[in-house]
């Protein structure tokens, strides 16, 4: 178990495209508990691998229901829309309001290599949909509305 480091949106990284992760093996365990424990270290909602310079595709989040760990994820639906307030743990002190489905049905892979599907509404959905972002190399920043001044952060 180990905090990484998280990488800012202006490094490279964060713009690439991920590719699939193939071995569900102890290297992938191990990742993912770095994951975890950095994700609560930020004191975050959610962290995708490219963010720790990993370019696999995966993400864990825990929006108060527990720890997620999502592996090769697809959003197989989306339905409704959302305005939220948005941050990225790659954006310190950034805000924007940004539209995000107000559901989202996802499937992915455990760290076994099992598939699932879940549906996450609100906060989750909202989580769900940017760390799939992350994967493709996209950035919160790139879709917001608007970005928040400091006058309207507390
Ligand atoms: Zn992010």
């Amino acid at each position: 178990m180990a905090i990484r480091t998280i990488l800012t949106d202006k490094d490279p990284v964060l713009h690439k495209v991920c590719k699939p992760v193939e071995n569900f093996d102890e290297r992938l365990w191990q990742l993912l508990d770095d994951m975890a424990d950095t994700l609560e270290k930020a004191d975050g909602v959610g962290l995708a691998a490219p963010q720790i310079g990993i370019l696999r595709r995966m993400f864990i989040m825990n929006t108060g229901d527990g720890l997620r760990e999502c592996i090769n994820p697809t959003i197989l639906e989306r339905r409704g829309q959302q305005e939220c307030t948005e941050g990225c743990l790659s954006s310190p002190g950034e805000y924007g309001i940004i539209h995000r489905p107000a559901k989202v049905k996802l499937q992915a892979q455990n760290r076994d290599g099992k598939f699932f599907i879940v549906t996450l509404e609100g906060l989750a959905a909202q989580c769900a949909d940017h760390e799939c972002d992350h994967l493709d190399g996209v950035l919160f920043k790139s879709k917001v509305d608007r970005m928040l001044g400091p006058d309207e952060l507390r």
